[in-house]
Protein backbone atom coordinates (compact mmCIF):
# COMPACT_ATOMS: atom_id res chain seq x y z
CA UNK A 1 0.00 0.00 0.00
CA UNK A 2 1.06 3.23 -0.70
CA UNK A 3 -0.18 7.06 0.88
CA UNK A 4 0.64 10.39 -0.41
CA UNK A 5 0.91 13.00 2.47
CA UNK A 6 0.48 16.65 1.62
CA UNK A 7 0.82 19.74 3.89
CA UNK A 8 -1.73 21.88 1.55
CA UNK A 9 -0.01 25.85 1.43
CA UNK A 10 -1.94 28.35 -0.61
CA UNK A 11 -0.13 31.47 -1.79
CA UNK A 12 -0.60 34.23 0.56
CA UNK A 13 1.39 36.01 3.24
CA UNK A 14 0.51 33.47 6.00
CA UNK A 15 2.65 30.76 3.44
CA UNK A 16 5.83 33.33 3.06
CA UNK A 17 5.87 33.46 6.81
CA UNK A 18 5.49 29.72 7.51
CA UNK A 19 8.19 28.99 4.55
CA UNK A 20 10.44 32.05 5.78
CA UNK A 21 11.35 29.73 9.23
CA UNK A 22 10.97 26.80 6.75
CA UNK A 23 11.60 23.53 8.76
CA UNK A 24 9.45 20.32 8.92
CA UNK A 25 6.01 20.23 9.50
CA UNK A 26 4.64 18.58 12.40
CA UNK A 27 1.51 17.47 10.77
CA UNK A 28 2.83 15.72 7.77
CA UNK A 29 5.71 14.66 9.76
CA UNK A 30 4.42 13.14 12.75
CA UNK A 31 1.62 10.93 10.27
CA UNK A 32 4.80 9.60 8.42
CA UNK A 33 6.29 8.72 11.78
CA UNK A 34 3.76 6.78 12.52
CA UNK A 35 2.63 5.04 9.37
CA UNK A 36 3.88 1.80 9.71
CA UNK A 37 6.80 0.10 8.07
CA UNK A 38 4.97 -1.46 5.35
CA UNK A 39 3.44 1.08 4.15
CA UNK A 40 4.96 2.98 1.18
CA UNK A 41 5.13 6.88 1.98
CA UNK A 42 5.16 9.78 -0.59
CA UNK A 43 5.51 13.41 0.95
CA UNK A 44 4.63 17.28 -0.41
CA UNK A 45 5.09 20.28 1.79
CA UNK A 46 3.92 22.90 -0.90
CA UNK A 47 5.18 25.48 1.84
CA UNK A 48 8.37 24.94 0.60
CA UNK A 49 6.57 24.62 -2.90
CA UNK A 50 6.96 21.41 -3.80
CA UNK A 51 4.58 20.16 -6.64
CA UNK A 52 1.72 17.50 -5.97
CA UNK A 53 2.21 15.12 -8.39
CA UNK A 54 -1.60 14.28 -9.13
CA UNK A 55 -0.97 11.06 -10.88
CA UNK A 56 0.56 9.40 -8.16
CA UNK A 57 0.06 5.63 -7.46
CA UNK A 58 -0.85 6.27 -3.64
CA UNK A 59 -4.06 4.99 -2.78
CA UNK A 60 -4.68 7.14 -0.06
CA UNK A 61 -4.04 10.74 -0.16
CA UNK A 62 -4.08 12.24 3.59
CA UNK A 63 -4.00 16.38 2.82
CA UNK A 64 -3.39 18.92 6.18
CA UNK A 65 -4.14 22.14 6.12
CA UNK A 66 -4.16 24.72 8.49
CA UNK A 67 -7.47 27.33 7.89
CA UNK A 68 -5.99 29.86 5.56
CA UNK A 69 -5.06 27.02 3.62
CA UNK A 70 -8.02 24.96 4.01
CA UNK A 71 -9.53 26.10 0.06
CA UNK A 72 -6.07 25.10 -1.66
CA UNK A 73 -7.20 21.52 0.66
CA UNK A 74 -10.09 21.41 -1.02
CA UNK A 75 -8.86 22.10 -3.92
CA UNK A 76 -6.64 19.25 -3.59
CA UNK A 77 -8.96 17.08 -2.66
CA UNK A 78 -11.69 17.49 -5.30
CA UNK A 79 -8.54 16.87 -8.05
CA UNK A 80 -7.72 13.47 -6.42
CA UNK A 81 -11.30 12.55 -5.25
CA UNK A 82 -11.63 12.70 -9.56
CA UNK A 83 -8.98 9.89 -9.68
CA UNK A 84 -10.93 7.53 -7.22
CA UNK A 85 -8.26 8.07 -4.67
CA UNK A 86 -9.20 8.01 -0.71
CA UNK A 87 -8.48 11.21 0.39
CA UNK A 88 -8.23 12.10 4.21
CA UNK A 89 -8.32 15.57 5.68
CA UNK A 90 -6.83 16.29 8.90
CA UNK A 91 -5.22 19.21 10.61
CA UNK A 92 -6.08 21.99 12.52
CA UNK A 93 -8.74 23.16 10.40
CA UNK A 94 -10.87 19.76 9.88
CA UNK A 95 -10.58 19.33 13.56
CA UNK A 96 -12.86 22.61 14.30
CA UNK A 97 -14.98 22.20 10.85
CA UNK A 98 -15.44 18.15 10.33
CA UNK A 99 -19.04 18.87 8.91
CA UNK A 100 -17.43 21.15 6.41
CA UNK A 101 -14.30 18.72 5.85
CA UNK A 102 -16.28 15.63 4.82
CA UNK A 103 -17.92 17.51 2.51
CA UNK A 104 -14.74 17.63 0.64
CA UNK A 105 -13.02 14.29 1.89
CA UNK A 106 -13.86 10.87 2.30
CA UNK A 107 -12.59 10.63 6.30
CA UNK A 108 -11.83 13.19 8.57
CA UNK A 109 -9.23 13.19 11.34
CA UNK A 110 -10.18 14.77 14.43
CA UNK A 111 -7.31 15.92 16.56
CA UNK A 112 -3.76 14.49 17.03
CA UNK A 113 -3.43 11.54 14.30
CA UNK A 114 -1.15 8.92 15.89
CA UNK A 115 -3.12 5.57 16.91
CA UNK A 116 -6.11 6.69 14.79
CA UNK A 117 -4.31 6.79 11.46
CA UNK A 118 -2.95 3.17 12.08
CA UNK A 119 -6.57 1.74 12.79
CA UNK A 120 -7.72 3.87 9.37
CA UNK A 121 -4.85 1.92 7.35
CA UNK A 122 -5.72 -1.23 8.43
CA UNK A 123 -10.13 -0.09 8.22
CA UNK A 124 -9.38 0.75 4.49
CA UNK A 125 -7.40 -2.30 4.14
CA UNK A 126 -10.37 -4.58 5.19
CA UNK A 127 -12.80 -2.20 3.62
CA UNK A 128 -14.38 -0.73 6.62
CA UNK A 129 -13.25 3.00 6.44
CA UNK A 130 -15.09 5.54 8.59
CA UNK A 131 -15.83 9.00 7.84
CA UNK A 132 -14.27 10.33 11.11
CA UNK A 133 -11.66 9.32 12.95
CA UNK A 134 -11.12 10.63 16.29
CA UNK A 135 -8.92 9.86 19.43
CA UNK A 136 -10.54 10.11 23.21
CA UNK A 137 -7.34 10.48 24.83
CA UNK A 138 -4.50 12.98 23.89
CA UNK A 139 -1.67 10.73 22.44
CA UNK A 140 1.17 9.42 24.84
CA UNK A 141 4.36 11.48 23.74
CA UNK A 142 6.58 8.96 24.80
CA UNK A 143 5.83 6.34 22.28
CA UNK A 144 6.17 8.78 19.43
CA UNK A 145 8.24 8.11 16.74
CA UNK A 146 11.46 10.10 14.58
CA UNK A 147 10.36 12.08 11.91
CA UNK A 148 11.53 10.16 8.52
CA UNK A 149 14.46 11.66 7.38
CA UNK A 150 14.47 10.05 3.61
CA UNK A 151 11.17 10.89 2.15
CA UNK A 152 11.78 15.21 1.80
CA UNK A 153 14.99 15.67 1.10
CA UNK A 154 16.85 18.09 3.97
CA UNK A 155 17.85 20.58 1.56
CA UNK A 156 14.24 21.35 1.01
CA UNK A 157 14.63 23.09 4.55
CA UNK A 158 17.75 24.35 3.74
CA UNK A 159 19.57 22.44 7.04
CA UNK A 160 17.20 23.12 8.89
CA UNK A 161 15.69 19.67 10.96
CA UNK A 162 12.51 19.91 12.87
CA UNK A 163 12.82 17.98 15.94
CA UNK A 164 9.47 17.71 18.38
CA UNK A 165 9.76 18.53 21.86
CA UNK A 166 6.30 19.22 23.22
CA UNK A 167 2.48 19.89 22.55
CA UNK A 168 -0.08 21.68 23.71
CA UNK A 169 0.30 24.91 26.22
CA UNK A 170 -1.13 25.72 29.64
CA UNK A 171 -2.01 29.22 28.71
CA UNK A 172 -5.36 29.99 26.71
CA UNK A 173 -5.12 33.05 24.68
CA UNK A 174 -8.35 33.96 23.06
CA UNK A 175 -6.53 33.92 19.46
CA UNK A 176 -4.69 30.59 19.79
CA UNK A 177 -5.69 27.30 18.99
CA UNK A 178 -2.79 25.41 20.64
CA UNK A 179 -4.63 24.81 23.32
CA UNK A 180 -8.06 24.25 22.07
CA UNK A 181 -6.00 21.20 19.56
CA UNK A 182 -3.63 19.60 22.08
CA UNK A 183 -5.02 20.69 25.31
CA UNK A 184 -2.55 21.29 28.19
CA UNK A 185 1.53 20.79 27.71
CA UNK A 186 3.07 17.19 27.38
CA UNK A 187 6.95 16.98 27.00
CA UNK A 188 8.67 14.17 25.24
CA UNK A 189 11.50 12.31 27.03
CA UNK A 190 14.87 14.05 26.11
CA UNK A 191 16.71 10.79 25.36
CA UNK A 192 14.48 10.45 22.63
CA UNK A 193 14.96 13.91 21.12
CA UNK A 194 18.68 14.08 21.98
CA UNK A 195 18.80 10.73 20.41
CA UNK A 196 16.46 12.33 17.12
CA UNK A 197 18.98 14.98 16.80
CA UNK A 198 21.71 12.93 16.60
CA UNK A 199 20.26 10.59 14.40
CA UNK A 200 18.84 13.47 11.98
CA UNK A 201 22.74 14.90 11.50
CA UNK A 202 21.39 18.32 11.61
CA UNK A 203 23.71 21.25 12.79
CA UNK A 204 20.67 24.12 12.98
CA UNK A 205 17.70 22.29 14.91
CA UNK A 206 13.89 23.65 15.50
CA UNK A 207 12.81 22.29 18.97
CA UNK A 208 9.34 22.19 17.96
CA UNK A 209 7.29 23.27 21.06
CA UNK A 210 5.03 26.03 20.98
CA UNK A 211 5.78 26.80 25.09
CA UNK A 212 9.11 25.60 25.58
CA UNK A 213 9.85 26.49 28.61
CA UNK A 214 6.65 26.35 30.18
CA UNK A 215 7.54 23.37 32.73
CA UNK A 216 11.72 24.83 33.90
CA UNK A 217 12.90 21.73 35.27
CA UNK A 218 12.56 19.83 31.92
CA UNK A 219 13.80 22.70 30.10
CA UNK A 220 17.12 22.76 31.97
CA UNK A 221 17.15 18.87 31.84
CA UNK A 222 17.05 19.13 27.92
CA UNK A 223 19.44 21.93 27.48
CA UNK A 224 21.92 20.36 29.53
CA UNK A 225 21.68 17.42 27.69
CA UNK A 226 22.08 19.33 24.11
CA UNK A 227 25.42 21.33 25.49
CA UNK A 228 27.40 17.99 24.03
CA UNK A 229 25.64 17.80 20.84
CA UNK A 230 27.10 21.55 20.06
CA UNK A 231 24.14 22.46 17.57
CA UNK A 232 22.34 25.38 17.06
CA UNK A 233 18.56 25.32 17.92
CA UNK A 234 15.75 28.13 17.38
CA UNK A 235 12.64 27.71 19.56
CA UNK A 236 9.47 29.20 20.68
CA UNK A 237 8.14 30.18 24.03
CA UNK A 238 7.25 33.07 26.09
CA UNK A 239 9.61 35.67 26.70
CA UNK A 240 9.76 34.57 30.06
CA UNK A 241 12.26 33.02 29.74
CA UNK A 242 14.39 36.25 30.43
CA UNK A 243 13.09 36.08 33.36
CA UNK A 244 15.25 32.92 34.65
CA UNK A 245 19.22 33.57 34.84
CA UNK A 246 19.90 29.95 34.92
CA UNK A 247 17.96 28.74 31.93
CA UNK A 248 18.35 31.56 29.76
CA UNK A 249 22.08 30.83 30.60
CA UNK A 250 21.97 27.21 29.84
CA UNK A 251 19.32 27.56 26.55
CA UNK A 252 22.20 29.64 25.28
CA UNK A 253 25.28 27.20 25.87
CA UNK A 254 22.85 24.29 24.33
CA UNK A 255 22.84 26.52 20.89
CA UNK A 256 19.88 28.78 20.92
CA UNK A 257 20.43 31.43 19.08
CA UNK A 258 16.55 32.25 17.51
CA UNK A 259 13.95 32.95 19.63
CA UNK A 260 10.32 33.30 18.69
CA UNK A 261 8.21 35.25 21.53
CA UNK A 262 4.76 35.83 21.48
CA UNK A 263 5.02 39.88 22.27
CA UNK A 264 2.24 40.65 19.96
CA UNK A 265 1.27 44.47 21.27
CA UNK A 266 2.52 46.96 23.44
CA UNK A 267 -1.28 47.30 25.04
CA UNK A 268 -1.45 46.09 28.25
CA UNK A 269 -4.93 46.01 27.92
CA UNK A 270 -5.37 43.93 24.95
CA UNK A 271 -2.91 41.41 26.15
CA UNK A 272 -4.64 41.20 29.80
CA UNK A 273 -8.20 40.91 27.51
CA UNK A 274 -6.60 38.11 25.13
CA UNK A 275 -5.27 35.85 28.43
CA UNK A 276 -1.81 37.14 27.75
CA UNK A 277 -1.51 39.47 30.62
CA UNK A 278 1.51 37.44 31.84
CA UNK A 279 3.21 39.64 28.87
CA UNK A 280 4.07 43.14 29.96
CA UNK A 281 4.82 46.08 27.82
CA UNK A 282 7.52 47.58 30.81
CA UNK A 283 9.28 44.42 30.56
CA UNK A 284 10.06 43.24 27.28
CA UNK A 285 12.60 45.86 26.55
CA UNK A 286 14.84 44.36 29.97
CA UNK A 287 14.16 41.09 28.75
CA UNK A 288 14.99 41.31 25.04
CA UNK A 289 17.98 43.03 26.29
CA UNK A 290 19.02 39.66 27.90
CA UNK A 291 18.16 37.85 25.80
CA UNK A 292 20.57 39.99 23.03
CA UNK A 293 23.62 39.78 25.89
CA UNK A 294 23.33 36.00 25.07
CA UNK A 295 23.64 36.71 21.21
CA UNK A 296 20.20 35.72 21.18
CA UNK A 297 17.99 36.98 17.97
CA UNK A 298 14.75 37.95 19.34
CA UNK A 299 11.39 37.49 16.84
CA UNK A 300 7.99 38.38 17.33
CA UNK A 301 4.30 38.74 15.28
CA UNK A 302 2.85 41.91 16.39
CA UNK A 303 -0.71 41.54 16.14
CA UNK A 304 -2.83 44.21 15.11
CA UNK A 305 -6.94 44.72 15.40
CA UNK A 306 -7.82 44.09 19.21
CA UNK A 307 -10.34 45.60 19.92
CA UNK A 308 -8.54 48.35 22.63
CA UNK A 309 -6.61 49.50 19.19
CA UNK A 310 -7.52 52.71 17.55
CA UNK A 311 -6.12 54.11 14.23
CA UNK A 312 -2.99 55.38 16.96
CA UNK A 313 -1.52 51.92 16.98
CA UNK A 314 0.27 51.82 13.91
CA UNK A 315 2.65 53.90 15.01
CA UNK A 316 2.65 53.04 18.32
CA UNK A 317 3.71 49.83 17.22
CA UNK A 318 6.44 51.55 15.38
CA UNK A 319 8.30 53.10 18.59
CA UNK A 320 7.84 50.03 20.25
CA UNK A 321 9.40 48.09 18.31
CA UNK A 322 12.37 50.44 17.71
CA UNK A 323 12.29 50.83 21.28
CA UNK A 324 13.03 47.52 22.89
CA UNK A 325 14.93 46.76 19.71
CA UNK A 326 13.27 43.48 18.25
CA UNK A 327 14.99 41.87 15.86
CA UNK A 328 12.43 40.61 13.28
CA UNK A 329 9.14 41.94 13.56
CA UNK A 330 5.93 40.29 11.49
CA UNK A 331 3.11 42.42 11.08
CA UNK A 332 -0.55 40.07 11.46
CA UNK A 333 -3.95 40.96 11.29
CA UNK A 334 -5.43 39.29 14.39
CA UNK A 335 -6.45 36.29 12.95
CA UNK A 336 -9.88 34.59 14.56
CA UNK A 337 -8.90 30.95 13.89
CA UNK A 338 -11.73 28.54 14.30
CA UNK A 339 -11.54 26.73 17.50
CA UNK A 340 -10.37 29.20 19.53
CA UNK A 341 -12.49 31.62 22.04
CA UNK A 342 -11.93 34.84 19.72
CA UNK A 343 -13.36 32.71 16.79
CA UNK A 344 -16.00 31.86 19.02
CA UNK A 345 -16.87 35.27 21.14
CA UNK A 346 -16.74 36.64 17.47
CA UNK A 347 -19.55 34.55 15.93
CA UNK A 348 -21.71 34.96 18.92
CA UNK A 349 -21.75 38.60 18.22
CA UNK A 350 -22.31 38.39 15.00
CA UNK A 351 -18.84 39.92 14.21
CA UNK A 352 -17.48 37.61 11.26
CA UNK A 353 -17.42 39.09 8.15
CA UNK A 354 -16.33 36.39 6.15
CA UNK A 355 -15.93 32.84 6.19
CA UNK A 356 -13.77 32.82 3.32
CA UNK A 357 -10.80 30.82 4.98
CA UNK A 358 -8.42 32.26 2.32
CA UNK A 359 -8.69 35.55 4.24
CA UNK A 360 -8.02 34.52 7.18
CA UNK A 361 -4.48 34.80 6.48
CA UNK A 362 -3.51 37.85 8.63
CA UNK A 363 -3.34 40.40 5.87
CA UNK A 364 -7.24 41.09 5.89
CA UNK A 365 -9.54 41.66 8.21
CA UNK A 366 -12.38 39.18 8.44
CA UNK A 367 -14.08 40.81 11.17
CA UNK A 368 -15.83 44.14 12.09
CA UNK A 369 -14.08 46.06 14.74
CA UNK A 370 -15.13 48.67 17.15
CA UNK A 371 -13.32 51.68 16.37
CA UNK A 372 -11.71 50.56 12.84
CA UNK A 373 -12.98 49.63 9.38
CA UNK A 374 -10.98 46.87 7.70
CA UNK A 375 -9.47 49.04 4.96
CA UNK A 376 -8.20 51.34 7.67
CA UNK A 377 -6.41 48.17 9.51
CA UNK A 378 -5.34 46.93 6.15
CA UNK A 379 -4.19 50.35 5.17
CA UNK A 380 -2.48 50.92 8.61
CA UNK A 381 -0.78 47.30 8.64
CA UNK A 382 0.85 48.49 4.82
CA UNK A 383 1.97 51.85 6.86
CA UNK A 384 3.65 49.89 9.09
CA UNK A 385 5.76 47.64 7.08
CA UNK A 386 6.35 50.58 5.12
CA UNK A 387 7.96 52.59 7.66
CA UNK A 388 9.36 49.10 9.25
CA UNK A 389 11.12 47.91 6.13
CA UNK A 390 13.44 50.72 5.39
CA UNK A 391 17.42 49.99 4.40
CA UNK A 392 17.98 50.82 8.29
CA UNK A 393 16.20 47.93 9.97
CA UNK A 394 17.27 45.83 6.49
CA UNK A 395 20.56 46.20 7.11
CA UNK A 396 20.37 45.29 11.24
CA UNK A 397 17.95 42.11 9.97
CA UNK A 398 21.14 40.96 7.77
CA UNK A 399 23.08 41.44 10.99
CA UNK A 400 20.79 39.10 12.55
CA UNK A 401 20.38 36.02 10.50
CA UNK A 402 24.10 35.18 9.69
CA UNK A 403 24.21 34.39 13.96
CA UNK A 404 21.04 32.00 13.03
CA UNK A 405 22.86 30.36 9.71
S1 LIG B 1 -0.17 32.08 22.30
FE1 LIG B 1 1.55 30.91 23.15
S2 LIG B 1 1.29 31.12 25.39
FE2 LIG B 1 -0.71 31.64 24.45
S3 LIG B 1 -1.85 29.70 24.41
FE3 LIG B 1 -0.82 29.90 22.43
S4 LIG B 1 1.08 28.76 22.69
FE4 LIG B 1 0.29 29.17 24.73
Amino acid sequence: MKVCLIKASAESEFKKYKKYMGAPPQNIFSVAACTPSDVHIEMVDETMDMKVNFETNAEIIGIFMSTPDAIRAYELAFEFRKRDKIVVLGGLHPTFNKEEAIQYGDVVIVGEAEGIWEELLEDYKRGTLKTIYERETPVDMSVLKSYPTNIIDKSVYKGVWSVLVSRGCNNRCAFCAVHPFFGNIRYRPVEAIVEEIKNSGASIVELHSDNLTSDREYAKKLFKALIPLKIKWVGETTILLAEDDELLKLAAESGLTYLLVGIETPSNDALKNVGKGFVSRERVKEYIKKFHQYGIAVDSAMLFGFDEHDETIFHEVLKFVDEIELDVCHSVIAIPFPGTKLFETMEKDGRLITRDWSKYDGRHTVYKHPKMSPIEIEKGVKYFEEKTYTLRRYLKYLKVLPKFI
